[in-house]
């Protein structure tokens, strides 16, 4: 087990839940285990003429639901048993938010910044075309999406390989992530971010658990210090700004900025698109090395950058009463001992950051219906709405304005669609994982093992294969 430290951890977890529930040991050992594996090795033409081999996984942990779904990630760190974990911990955050997917995880070994776009596409293009070839893509097989390091150009390469590939008429729903003029979905780009303000505000909204932390509840006026200022980082940092809290650090490879007046999240990122990094933000101070910043005084601490951030360095000088895991495994079990140890509320990543699988759930079912969401309602609501208005405007002999009746009859669209799916879905799964918490006088991560542990291990149970 010693080569598997990242997937023991998540086995840890999982053992840790595991004893709460009352499903047979061989049940639980078939759920705990990561099903297959796919290594590849290819070579890429560089741009210079020279060939470099390239490595990359795909590992599907679970296939108790099809398709199995999970991000690719483009890293030095992706090695099998990152993604092996990072599988494993799909498999429970789809369970967790009740998206019906088996946990899958990628990855391919680069460090984007050596290579060129044109590189980075033959890279993806070969990668998609090795998926193909072992059935480990497709729209009811396995359905890759955004990680750390790929984004929207990456699936839209992904999904175009798949197409010319298969001819499926399915095939916008082999990758979530995409483009929208690409079958992609507005509102995916910040999912996860978005989810991750979503389930803190939920668990900030809590009187009760507040008081045990010693915070008020609401967001408004919290400091939050982020770590990450990439897709979930930037854009739980946004929400979180929009939504009243006070950014008061952003921590990035290259250093941290902190200013405890709060700095404004778009100008942080312009100004790092300008400079080419987040230092020497007019009126922050400059904090190296960035890790420095995660021991700051502050009320959130957002992880959201990569695994074991939370060490047993560093854990025992954290001071944030909440810690919200945007990235994937942000903190290790040692760090999570001494940082409950001191009375502060984990909010675990296989709940906090599944707005971004919750929203690729959402895609998925677009790009098989094929048809946007809310096409076929949002007109037909906005002239039952308006009729509504008028209706109140007769039995009142009082007249709404032009503007109030134009906000009242207004139909949902897309994106408004998906943020209230995403809003509800974290919601429910907070509060269900909150009860399970109080009801088994555990923590939040453990109460999130033992809600997927229940549900897959149920699904098994009917199926009659573990009576
Ligand atoms: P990203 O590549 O868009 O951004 C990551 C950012 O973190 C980059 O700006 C990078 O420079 C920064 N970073 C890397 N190492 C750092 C360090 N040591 N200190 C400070 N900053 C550092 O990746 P992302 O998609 O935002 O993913 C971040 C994390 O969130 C990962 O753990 C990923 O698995 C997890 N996650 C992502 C999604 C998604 O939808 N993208 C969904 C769920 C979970």
């Amino acid at each position: 087990m010693a080569k598997y430290k990242f997937f023991a951890e998540v086995n840890k977890n999982f053992d840790k839940a595991a004893a709460y529930t009352k499903h047979p040991k061989g049940l639980l050992e078939h759920i705990k285990s990561c099903n297959t594996v796919y290594r590849v090795a290819f070579p890429l033409r560089r741009d210079n003429g020279s060939v470099e081999t390239i490595h990359g996984w795909r590992a599907e942990h679970s296939h108790h639901k099809l398709p199995t779904k999970g991000g690719i990630r483009y890293a030095m760190s992706v090695n099998e048993d990152e993604v092996m974990a990072l599988a494993a911990l799909m498999t429970y955050k789809c369970a967790v938010v009740d998206v019906p997917f088996g946990g899958a995880k990628g990855g391919i070994k680069i460090d984007k910044s050596k290579y060129s776009q044109a590189e980075l596409e033959r890279i993806t293009r070969r990668f998609t075309f090795e998926l193909v070839k072992k059935n480990f893509i497709g729209p009811g097989v396995d359905v890759p999406a955004p990680d750390y390091g790929t984004g929207e150009q990456e699936m839209s390469w992904i999904m175009d390989t798949y197409k010319a590939m298969t001819h499926d008429l399915n095939a916008e729903g082999c990758v979530t992530g995409k483009p929208v003029a690409q079958g992609g979905i507005r509102g995916r780009r910040e999912a996860t971010g978005l989810g991750v303000y979503y389930g803190t505000r939920e668990c900030c909204s809590n009187a009760e658990d507040m008081k045990a932390v010693g915070l008020t509840t609401g967001i408004e006026g919290k400091r939050v210090i982020v770590q990450g200022l990439g897709n979930v980082g930037y854009h739980a940092a946004k929400f979180f700004m929009e939504g009243g809290a006070v950014i008061t650090g952003i921590a990035e490879f290259e250093g941290g900025i902190f200013n405890p007046k709060g700095l404004d999240v778009e100008k942080v990122f312009q100004h790092r698109k300008e400079t080419g990094s987040i230092l020497h933000f007019p009126g922050a101070q400059n904090v190296t090395p960035s890790t420095e910043l995660l021991t700051y005084e502050c009320d959130i601490l957002i992880p959201a950058a990569l695994e074991n951030q939370l060490n047993e360095t560093n854990a025992h000088l954290i001071k944030a009463k909440i810690i919200a895991e945007a990235a994937n495994g942000p903190t290790t079990s040692e760090a999570h001992n001494i940082i409950k140890s001191r009375g502060a509320l984990i909010i675990p990543d296989s709940f906090i950051n599944a707005g971004g699988v919750t929203v690729s759930y959402f895609e998925w079912l677009k790009n098989l219906s094929h048809v946007r969401f809310g096409r076929m309602e949002k007109r037909h609501e906005e002239r039952s709405y308006l009729k509504l208005a008028q209706a109140i405007e007769e039995m009142s002999s009082k007249s709404f304005s032009v503007d109030r009746i134009r906000e009242l009859s207004l139909g949902a669209d897309e994106r408004e669609l998906v943020y209230s799916g995403l809003e509800d879905t974290m919601i429910v799964a907070y509060n269900e994982i909150n009860e399970i918490r109080k009801r088994n006088d555990v923590d939040l991560r453990t109460a999130a093992f033992i809600s997927s542990i229940n549900k897959i291990a149920v699904l098994y149970e009917q199926m009659g294969i573990f009576p």
